[in-house]
């Protein structure tokens, strides 16, 4: 029989679908690019990819499963390094999971002798990660249903055994609201918790702490209900990583930064997400501060063209670059310096281990585009190195560091150095021994980080405005500066645009152009998230803004936005802003740009300023608003929307505070009773925090 095209074609695809089928999709997305899988999972293509997590533990030979729901990746680094621990100290057989990635109506059938872990992140007001939003509709709102048809009344989670962890922040209000909730959902459900319900405090800097006291009694805990025995933990790699001889750096298919699949082979097309950034012009940038030794960047990012959209009150995400003397640093403590541009390929050696970033790479590119090297250390790294240190005295002091809390805190933690200065402070040597997978599972991957949009929407539709305080710290007794990876990154790439000829002033070299040079020209990749920080829908409405510092980000979008309506004849109402820095002459951010709007926005607006250096007492915009709790009172009774951006941690907890006391005295009611208030315009929407 004669097969003409048009079969051919029809047995091709049916022979290719069904080889799709059979091997679950794992020869297209998984193996060839983690990246690439998360980018066709983010866009609804999961290729044949279990979302039962029962199913999965079976398939792979599992009886521990650790979830997590994480923002910024610390989530994600506790429930990696309890995979680890569990399996090197206890011989559970454990998987990693993203909470996204499984679905929860079958949980009621959760063998008795595996246990779940549930790691869970607290985000902004008491939400879950975004990666967690589903698991935690699941199981808190009102519609539970198990597949099996099982209700709340029949406890259908009894035979699942659960650990859980919280990461939270004390400084806001709904601390650890998400371990919280899901324990006593939990627990309403019938399922069985072992040991503590932990919870770390980032308000209270006591995250790893916590955590690390957190889990000694609950691996007894464990230990006792499962029936298992710890053994002397050696080191096991997670990663197989492979020197390629036949690969250079100038081959194809070699990752030397790109963030994804898409990137190093179609150069970079949309649409842009969380998992794949747009490398976007810097349209224009400047310097805000009028001082040497402070900067703050306005940066406008052009995304015309690339389907990105924003609203006013959204967030965009820069995804940084190490800066060169860091890269250098860390190749040389672990003896890498010689074999930057060797080819590596990294691999998982368990079939639920996910590879962190594109492969394959080299040593140079993943250490400058994917790993969070400058971050703080952790103890229980220290630790883990301590078996590779290059002789017995430096063995000695890095086995100290990791168990003694106190020393390590005087040594690595008050110092601020991240891990490569760590190492270095013990010893010249290089850490030559310490297997590469080691540190791609000590180290997180590096974040993207948010910035406040400072632009309107309806102003400048194509062209994100970004307002970045460059963080140099130096901590109190510690020798050296703090460099923030992101904002020194974005500093050096104004330095660079202004064709500055030394455009790193720190000495921290970035590398510019990017990957194969695809930064030339001044970009920097970006994504943006939207968020529910909005203008009220009708601009009559009165609006409060509580912005100091670079919490002004948002309100100069606000700001201009409503500027722009009135010019159009809209009618606005009456917008106050408050505002407050060190001193009028060195950091009042859009000094010049609040005139402009003065103007066109006419009486109905007014900006407070608060000068904490100027006189010889310290005035705060929480001081400012006292002052005008008449106005601030009346507004409130007209319907006004109420918002605070910036510093999360002292002043939105203050001016939180300030606002019950001004309601309490102008209305002549009682404290709770204006706390009340408060609360329900939190809770209605007429209080909006974003704060960081
Ligand atoms: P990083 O390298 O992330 O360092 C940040 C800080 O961590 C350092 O200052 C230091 O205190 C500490 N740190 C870093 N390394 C170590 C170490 N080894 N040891 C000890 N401590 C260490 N910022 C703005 O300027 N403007 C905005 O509009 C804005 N909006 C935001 C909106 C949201 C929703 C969020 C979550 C954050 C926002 N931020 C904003 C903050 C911003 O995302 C970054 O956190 C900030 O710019 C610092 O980034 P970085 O990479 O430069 O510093």
């Amino acid at each position: 029989a004669q097969i003409d095209t048009l079969d051919l074609v029809v047995l091709i695809l049916l022979l290719v679908g069904s080889v799709a089928y059979f091997t679950k999709g794992t020869y297209w997305a998984v193996q060839k690019d983690p990246y690439a899988a998360s980018y066709a999972a983010a866009n609804g293509a999961k290729a044949g990819k279990t979302r039962n997590i029962i199913e999965k533990m079976d398939e792979t030979g599992k009886n521990c499963v650790i979830f997590y729901g994480s923002q910024t990746g610390t989530a994600e680094d506790y429930a990696s390094r309890l995979a680890k621990e569990g399996s090197q100290r206890f011989g559970l057989k454990t998987m990693v999971a993203d909470l996204e990635e499984y679905d929860y109506d079958t949980l009621d059938k959760f063998p008795d002798d595996k246990i779940a872990f549930f790691i869970l992140a607290t985000y902004g007001e008491g939400e879950p990660t975004d990666n967690a939003v589903e698991f935690f509709q699941f199981f808190t709102g009102e519609d539970t249903a198990f597949e099996s048809g099982a209700t709340v009344e029949d406890k259908p989670l009894s035979s699942l055994k659960y650990v859980t962890f919280g990461l939270g922040n004390n400084t806001y209000e709904h601390y650890n609201a998400m371990v919280r909730k899901i324990d006593e959902a939990f627990t309403k459900l019938g399922a069985q918790r072992i040991g503590d319900a932990g919870e770390g405090d980032d308000g209270a800097g006591t995250m790893e702490e916590d955590f690390l006291a957190w889990k000694e009694p609950m691996w007894v805990a464990l230990t006792q209900e499962m029936g298992l025995e710890e053994r002397d933990a050696v080191y096991e790699p997670v990663f197989s990583v492979t020197e390629q001889e036949d690969l250079t750096p100038e081959d194809a298919s070699v990752y030397l930064g790109e963030p994804n699949l898409n990137h190093l082979e179609s150069g970079g097309k949309g649409p842009y997400s969380a998992h794949n950034p747009f490398i976007a012009p810097i349209a224009e940038s400047r310097e805000l501060f009028t001082v040497k030794d402070r900067n703050c960047l306005h940066m406008e990012i052009d995304v015309s063209g690339s389907g990105l959209h924003y609203q006013t009150g959204d967030h965009i995400a820069v995804w940084p670059t190490n800066a060169g003397i860091e890269v250098d640093r860390f190749l040389r403590v672990f003896g890498l310096e010689g074999k930057r541009e060797t080819v590596i390929k990294i691999k998982g050696l368990d079939v639920t281990a996910k590879v962190p970033f594109p492969t394959p790479t080299t040593y140079d590119a993943a250490v400058r585009y994917y790993m969070e090297i400058c971050s703080p250390v952790s103890r229980q790294f220290v630790n883990t190195l301590a078996a590779f240190a290059p002789d017995e005295k430096s063995k000695t002091e890095l086995v100290r560091l990791g168990n003694d809390k106190d020393y390590f805190h005087e040594k690595i933690s008050n110092q601020c150095f991240n891990i490569a200065q760590a190492l270095e402070s013990v010893t010249t040597t290089p850490f030559s021994t310490v297997p590469f997978s080691c540190l791609i599972e000590g180290i997180n991957r590096v974040q993207p980080r948010y910035y406040s949009i400072s632009s309107s929407s309806v102003v400048q539709k194509d062209k994100i405005s970004i307002t970045a305080v460059v963080e140099s710290v130096r901590l109190p007794g510690a020798t050296h500066v703090v460099k923030g990876v992101t904002t020194n990154y974005l500093l050096a790439l104004k330095q660079k645009q202004h064709g500055d000829a030394n455009p790193d002033p720190h000495g921290l070299t970035y590398s510019i152009t990017g990957p194969r040079n695809k930064y030339d020209g001044i970009h920097v990749p970006v994504h943006v998230r939207h968020s529910n920080f909005k203008l009220p829908s009708d601009p009559s409405k009165p609006v409060i803004m509580i912005g100091p510092g670079t919490g002004v980000a948002p309100f100069r979008g606000f700001v201009q936005e409503r500027a722009a309506l009135a010019t159009r004849g809209e009618k606005v109402g009456t917008t106050l802003l408050f505002f407050g820095c060190r001193n009028r002459n060195e950091d009042f951010l859009y000094q010049d740009e609040w005139k402009t709007y003065q103007e066109q926005l006419g009486d109905s607006f007014k900006l407070f300023t608060a000068f904490s250096r100027e006189g010889p007492k310290k005035v705060y915009v929480q001081h400012q608003l006292r002052e005008n709790a008449s106005l601030v009172n009346d507004l409130l009774q007209q319907k006004a929307n109420f918002y605070v951006c910036g510093d999360a941690a002292h002043m939105a907890r203050e001016v939180n505070t300030v606002l019950g006391q001004i309601i309490a005295e102008q209305r002549g009611i009682s404290s709770e009773k204006a706390e009340d208030i408060v609360k329900h315009m939190r809770s209605s929407g007429t209080y909006q925090e974003d704060v960081w």
